[in-house]
């Protein structure tokens, strides 16, 4: 431990934000880090507690050795800091943008105290080596000889493309969509996760070996079957994405859209053309209804914000989150708690109130006389608990309200993986229709089909996808060679 009086001398300083009105005029990535002598006095704060929750099952799902790494960069030993995250984290400069960061709500210091920045100082370390010229392609010295493919190019399955090709397997990457990435391309809006990021680290990637092929859909461009006679091993990172529908009266009219087809297509048209090629859903001059919260509800506003819309208002089933942890998530529990993300902050910003409303429930889409939505109509609901204490709610009477709305975006969540390759090769399901893979083992119902990330635990995190590839490749190396030299971070 760097410094026992790091966490009394200095407050947590987090990383600053471009202001809202300024970054909203455009889709570039909008936090700033702090000097160096700043960042170094929060990897100060940390206290080396002895028993660091932040980096057990509690905190951090990769075990990230954040104590460790906390006091190098207190030390500003940026390389030694930046081995000792690569060990855990195949891909820190995605968490440390993106990552709700659960090691901060499980740090001992945050019991009392504002936690320590270890997301922030995370997303430093990894920034730090590719400025320093330390993440650089690092082939395997040896080959094995297996070929493993894998399905899906999201977190799952390049966290497992990246171990077992480090393993010195031959491993392909099969991705329908043009470019790979999975939601870190194509969900994640650029503000918040720079593309160009993204793709940096695949080049590496393929550079060190892993071979990428895009526009391969497997279920209709390839054959699952004769992936599986081909290759020694196949994972599946097919993600969650058959998106959860709302189908109340008036569900079929036009400007009412999945949030999926209004993100994807923006971000394809801001890559292909600068948002020039018309091919986006716009939101400019409309009234946006999104409803659903969520990282993808939040994502939804940036977005229409940024093509300035004339207003957007975000429908939350459920009440308002509390402003402190609920005595049902006491420390080091993920309480679920009230948040400013950046879209709620922009639009705050821009129209002068937080675009959410509780407790809402849609009832009808209303049309326009010519197929397009005009406006919305919803009442307001109460949650009470039954006589098994389950939560139940209750539409509040003369509660009816009209929305005016031009533009629909669904962000209602995922109802599991598409049909398609599970199907053709027969696999099992669980009961919430992800595909059945016991965690530990994470092999499918085929002997030598494996599966993670979204695809096998349902909607999840992108630090989650990582763990999960990264275990379901350890079990893939042990099933071709009969051990793992791989890493393995088990609680
Ligand atoms: C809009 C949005 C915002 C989010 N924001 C955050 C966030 O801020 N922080 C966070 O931690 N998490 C966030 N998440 C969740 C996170 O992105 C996912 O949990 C994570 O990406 C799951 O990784 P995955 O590899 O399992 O699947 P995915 O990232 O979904 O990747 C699956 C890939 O498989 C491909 N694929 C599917 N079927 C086939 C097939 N048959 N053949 C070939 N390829 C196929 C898909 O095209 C896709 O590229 C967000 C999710 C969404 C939707
Ligand atoms: S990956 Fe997420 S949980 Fe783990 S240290 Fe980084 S921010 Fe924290």
């Amino acid at each position: 431990m760097g410094k026992p009086t790091g966490f009394m001398e200095y407050a947590r300083k987090g990383i600053v934000d471009r202001d809202p009105l300024d970054r909203i005029r455009d889709f570039e990535e909008f936090h700033i880090h702090l000097s160096e002598e700043e960042r170094r006095q929060q990897g100060a704060r940390c206290m080396d507690c002895g028993v660091p929750f932040c980096h057990t099952s509690y905190g951090c799902p990769i075990h990230n050795l954040i104590p460790e790494w906390n006091d190098l960069v207190y030390k500003g030993k940026w390389e030694e800091a930046f081995y000792r995250l690569k060990y855990t984290n195949n891909f820190p400069e995605f968490t440390g943008r993106v990552c709700p960061a659960p090691c901060e709500t499980a740090c001992v210091l945050g019991i009392n105290e504002p936690a320590v920045t270890i997301k922030d100082n995370e997303c430093t370390i990894i920034d730090r080596a590719y400025e320093m010229g330390l993440m650089v392609p690092r082939p395997p010295k040896v080959r094995t000889g297996k070929r493993v493919a894998v399905v899906g190019s999201g977190p799952a399955g390049l966290a497992a493309a990246d171990q077992l090709n480090q393993a010195g397997h031959q491993v392909t990457v099969f991705e329908r969509d043009d470019r790979p990435g999975g939601l870190l391309m194509y969900g994640i809006p650029n503000m918040k996760l720079d593309k160009g990021l993204v793709q940096r680290r695949i080049d590496i990637m393929v550079q060190e070996g892993v071979e990428i092929v895009t526009n391969a859909w497997v279920g209709r461009d390839v054959d699952p079957e004769k992936l599986v006679a081909e290759y020694d091993a196949v994972i599946l990172a097919i993600g969650s994405t058959r998106p959860r529908d709302l189908p109340v009266p008036g569900r079929d009219l036009k400007g009412i859209h999945f949030a999926m087809e209004f993100l994807k297509a923006n971000t394809k048209s801001l890559l292909d053309s600068n948002l020039s090629d018309g091919t986006y859903i716009s939101a400019k001059d409309k009234h946006v209804i999104v409803i659903g919260g969520g990282d993808t509800g939040n994502d939804c506003i940036g977005t229409s914000i940024r093509h300035g819309c004339a207003g957007v208002t975000n429908f939350e089933l459920l009440p308002k989150p509390p402003e402190e942890r609920e005595k049902a998530a006491p420390w080091p529990l993920y309480p679920r708690m009230f948040k400013v993300d950046y879209g709620h902050a922009e639009a705050i910003a821009k129209f002068g109130r937080d675009p959410r409303e509780y407790c809402i429930l849609t009832k009808e889409f209303i049309g326009d006389g010519r197929g397009h939505v005009k406006a919305v109509r919803t009442v307001r609901v109460e949650w009470e608990k039954d006589e098994q204490g389950r939560h139940v709610m209750k539409e509040i009477p003369d509660t009816e309200e009209i929305w005016k709305a031009d533009l629909v975006l669904l962000a209602l969540g995922f109802l599991g993986p598409e049909e398609d390759v599970p199907g053709i090769l027969g696999l099992e399901r669980d009961p919430r229709s992800n595909i059945a893979a016991p965690y530990g083992s994470f092999l499918t119902s085929h002997p030598k089909v494996f599966a993670a990330g979204d695809a096998r635990r349902g909607q999840s995190l992108v630090v989650w996808a990582i763990h999960e590839g990264r275990e379901a490749a350890y079990e893939v190396d042990r099933f071709l060679m009969g051990e793992s030299v791989l890493p393995r971070m088990r609680p």
